[in-house]
């Protein structure tokens, strides 16, 4: 394994760099090879946990790794690629008053296909069907879509033809070698090639449009006895509810931060015997999580934290909302549509912090007035009696904060943090600090 070692090398100095050398070159190592061995992620999806484990930031990064254009994820700042163009156009654009023309269209590589968007003149002219490495390139999400944008820090080369096998849409690059078996809990996002055991709680057909045409898509709900996760199938293994399967060639995307997998017709199901994992009743549980374990996982499905509500941010309490795109008015506007006559609502945006790390959980107004045992309608004269709409802020805040609380939701994460939208909570009389600490020496005793 030793050639492994010296080929990683680089990229662990690269991280190290990353980090200003605050972390051992062993502990980068052994993180490395386990988000690559056990996680099965990219390399590149690898480097960037790793550092932002670690309080850094990824951009800092030196040593790019080609993605493939299926890993892309929306609001990377720097990527490289290796594509085909596989379709090109040019259009004049206004920007600043001034008039500019712009290349679009679409790149292909095996994995699948993605719209691109060139905002400065290139150095070479690019033609359908030419195959070009890209580098720090970056991406947006557009209409729910990942779009690659090349900027003026983007440089394009073309590369020989044959450096790059065609996309055939609907039918995705065969996998190389044997599938690695993954808990449901070790999901991460880009990794490919990986076998899951598990019993389907639910599923439906849906219809999809992929490149224009509607495509049927089988999604729901797995799990194994480590955890769940929402599943999409890309061809009719005729899945049904309650049965257990060994899923193998399945590969591994986000939204929003939360890990899902999917697969397609690389994929082989086999069935296996219903009793082999537990009853869907049981598996159907919220797991508890540290929310240090959320932040490594970038999000979860339906888990259950336990912490201390330590803050309300801005925005708790009675809000008035925009009745067109429901934004929550700043000083009477909306955000988008202007000064307009806001409709009230409650909420609370609170800082849950267990001790390993810290989350924003978000109460909706069923939620908020449950916790004041109040409905909106008395927040609403409440407010209008003290002629401020503070004092439902205020309230909360007396209620809520150094509260411990359990809070069950799905967890996301983005470029502020994790979020949880909270599906129901309960405060707790438990000494929430005296687990935490349990836990730090826990991790201490372990290392
Ligand atoms: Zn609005």
């Amino acid at each position: 394994m030793n050639s492994v070692k010296e080929e990683l090398a680089p990229h662990v100095q690269d991280i190290n760099r990353a980090l200003g050398n605050k972390v051992s070159e062993q502990e980068i190592e052994r993180e490395l090879s386990s988000y690559l061995n056990v996680y099965r992620v990219s390399l590149d999806t690898a480097k960037r946990s790793i550092v932002k484990k670690h309080g850094g930031n990824p951009a800092t990064l030196a040593m790019g790794v080609s993605k493939t254009l299926r890993e892309l994820m929306p609001g990377e700042q720097s990527v490289n690629l290796l594509a085909r163009i596989v379709s090109v156009n040019e259009k004049d654009v206004t920007v600043e008053g001034g008039s500019k023309r712009i290349l679009y269209g679409i790149l292909g590589d095996p994995t699948t296909t993605i719209p691109f968007t060139a905002w400065e003149p290139l150095s070479v002219p690019l033609a359908k069907g030419d195959v070009v490495r890209v580098q720090n390139a970056y991406t947006k999400e557009y209409r729910g879509q990942v779009q690659v944008n090349f900027g003026s820090r983007t440089a394009v080369a073309k590369e020989a033809p044959t450096a790059l096998p065609e996309y055939k849409p609907g039918v995705g690059q065969p996998y190389v070698g044997k599938p690695t078996p993954v808990r449901v809990v070790d999901l991460r996002e880009g990794g490919s090639n990986v076998a899951v055991t598990a019993r389907i709680l639910s599923v439906e057909r849906r219809e999809v449009e992929v490149d224009g045409a509607p495509k049927a898509v089988f999604s729901g709900v797995l799990a194994d006895e480590t955890g769940k996760t929402q599943f999409s199938a890309w061809k009719d293994f005729t899945l049904e509810a309650d049965e257990v399967l060994r899923i193998e060639g399945a590969y591994v995307k986000s939204w929003r931060g939360i890990p899902q997998i999917s697969f397609d017709e690389r994929a082989t199901i086999t069935r296996l015997k219903p009793d082999l994992l537990p009853s869907s009743e049981r598996l159907n549980v919220s797991p508890r999580m540290w929310i240090e374990d959320l932040a490594d996982r970038g999000g979860a499905a339906d888990v259950t934290v336990r912490g201390i509500l330590i803050d309300l941010r801005e925005g708790s309490g009675l809000v008035y909302r925009c009745p067109e795109c429901r934004r929550v008015l700043r000083k009477g506007a909306c955000q988008l549509h202007g000064e307009v006559k806001g409709e009230p609502d409650l909420r609370v945006k609170a800082v849950l912090d267990d001790g390993s790390g810290a989350l924003t959980a978000v109460f909706d107004r069923e939620l908020t007035e449950a916790l004041l045992d109040k409905t909106l309608d008395i927040c609403i004269a409440s407010a209008k009696e003290a002629m401020s709409t503070e004092i439902v802020r205020d309230e909360l805040a007396d209620l809520l904060v150094a509260q411990p609380i359990e809070a069950r939701g799905n967890v996301t994460s983005d470029d502020y943090g994790l979020m949880m939208i909270v599906e129901t909570a309960k405060l707790l009389k438990v000494d929430v600090q005296a687990e935490a600490r349990e836990m730090l020496e826990g991790l201490e005793g372990s290392a």
